[in-house]
């Protein structure tokens, strides 16, 4: 089959649009992008960001050698628009997976490989394959090796939404329109030209739908999750992501008006790193915040999940236990105690550090500023009687 005849057949006037529309559709949609990637949450959201635009500016790019593809020598126009095509599809998979949180270290590799796999079966389908068609099918049957994992992870992944189900259900319509598509495009030479036809321009419209909303899609996504960040952020401490001061008030305020209505008891613990100021001293700033995120993973592997956490001030730490009389607040805080004993820290041998705790406990008469304030109060002087009591220890109030 000659070559020329071929693309040619693919630019027929129907195809021939779908193709400019995915050429200009993702360039646009990369513009789109640029906005949105001139700002960011954290430097990951930013790297989100320009993942997507690489994408779509290289689908954009692909697409293009498409459509001039008539008017360049076979060999150097089918290879540039599966390598640019690939990569283009590639930096999209990339931020499914990131955007998945499942982006584990063998993922990455199992897509490099892939990713490998496609530029290299490329050259060999285009050297050993008689008919130009199994390079086209083998184009389209590359765009669903490279999306198929990220597609499917990106819907099983963590922290779901309704707009990523919806999203990672278009990418895998894509995908399986782009199976779908290599097997039409590879028994084309069977099938009568006018099925043919219609067969390729009913898929590549389904998968030019697809792709474009599925971008942008893909665009309100990366905003909602950053938006989720942002809030996050207003309501966790950033060095042991505990929730911060303001945060826990508002969460131990309710805490207190369901106890105050329920005439149930609750307990605090305030929780004070001892003698952490010669840490700083000894060992440095840097390794004083390892040893406050080991506090705080000591505190999170302890207390239930209805408890609140707070990193109430530097190395100081509060925990709010609802429905928790003293005896179980005590024998809370001095697992808090002992665990925090043991930590050890990579090459800090011989290097542990410990707490004191104060512990009040009581049925809340109201849920107010006040009530609050009077209840850690209250745990600080327990606190203060630990310190003055030697350290390393429990106190009640
Ligand atoms: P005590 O046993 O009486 O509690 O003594 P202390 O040294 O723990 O208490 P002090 O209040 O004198 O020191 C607290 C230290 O915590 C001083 C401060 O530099 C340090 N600190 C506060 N916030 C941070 C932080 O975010 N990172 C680090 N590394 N240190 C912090
Ligand atoms: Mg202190
Ligand atoms: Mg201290």
């Amino acid at each position: 089959m000659e070559a020329l005849s071929v693309i040619e057949g693919f630019l027929y006037s129907d195809v021939s649009t779908l193709i400019r529309l995915l050429f200009l559709g993702n360039a646009f949609i990369g513009l789109l992008g640029i906005t949105h990637a001139l700002s960011g949450v954290d430097s990951k959201d930013m790297d989100r960001r320009r993942l997507f635009v690489g994408a779509k500016a290289l689908q954009s790019l692909g697409w293009f050698f498409v459509y001039i593809g008539r008017d360049i020598h076979p060999y150097v126009a089918f290879t540039l628009v599966q390598s640019v095509l690939t990569a283009g599809f590639f930096l999209e998979a990339l931020m499914l997976l990131d955007m998945s949180g499942l982006s584990r270290r063998w993922i990455r590799h199992v897509e490099d490989a892939v990713f490998l796999l496609v530029l290299v079966g490329f050259q060999a389908v285009y050297f050993f394959c008689a008919e130009f068609v199994q390079v086209l099918a083998f184009n389209a049957y590359s765009i669903f090796l490279i999306l198929v994992l990220p597609g499917v992870l990106f819907i099983a992944g963590s922290g779901r939404s309704p707009l990523r189900v919806l999203v990672g259900s278009l990418y895998v319509t894509a995908f399986v329109v782009s199976l779908f598509r290599g097997r039409e495009i590879s028994r084309a030479g069977e099938a009568s030209r006018f099925l043919e036809e219609l067969m390729n321009d009913a898929s590549l419209l389904l998968f030019v739908l697809v792709m474009h909303v599925g971008s942008a899609g893909v665009l309100l996504l990366i905003k909602e999750e950053s938006d989720k960040r942002l809030s996050e952020m207003a309501y966790r401490d950033s060095l042991t992501s505990l929730y911060n001061r303001r945060h826990f008030s508002e969460r131990a305020r309710a805490l207190l008006a369901l106890h105050a209505r329920g005439n149930e008891e609750l307990s605090l613990l305030f929780m004070d790193i001892d003698r952490f100021k010669s840490v700083n001293d000894t060992y440095g700033h840097h390794f004083g915040d390892d040893v406050l995120r080991d506090f705080s993973s000591v505190m999170k592997i302890a207390a239930r999940t209805s408890d609140v956490s707070c990193r109430y001030g530097g190395e100081e730490f509060l925990l709010l236990l609802p429905g928790t009389g003293k005896d179980g607040a005590v024998s809370l805080a001095e697992r808090i105690r002992s665990l925090a004993a043991a930590s050890r820290f990579p090459g800090k041998a011989g290097f542990s550090y410990t707490v004191s705790i104060g512990v009040v406990h009581r049925v809340p008469s109201s849920a107010t500023v006040d009530e609050l304030n009077r209840l850690v109060s209250d745990a600080d002087s327990a606190l203060y009687r630990a310190k003055a009591g030697g350290r390393n220890r429990v106190e009640t109030a």
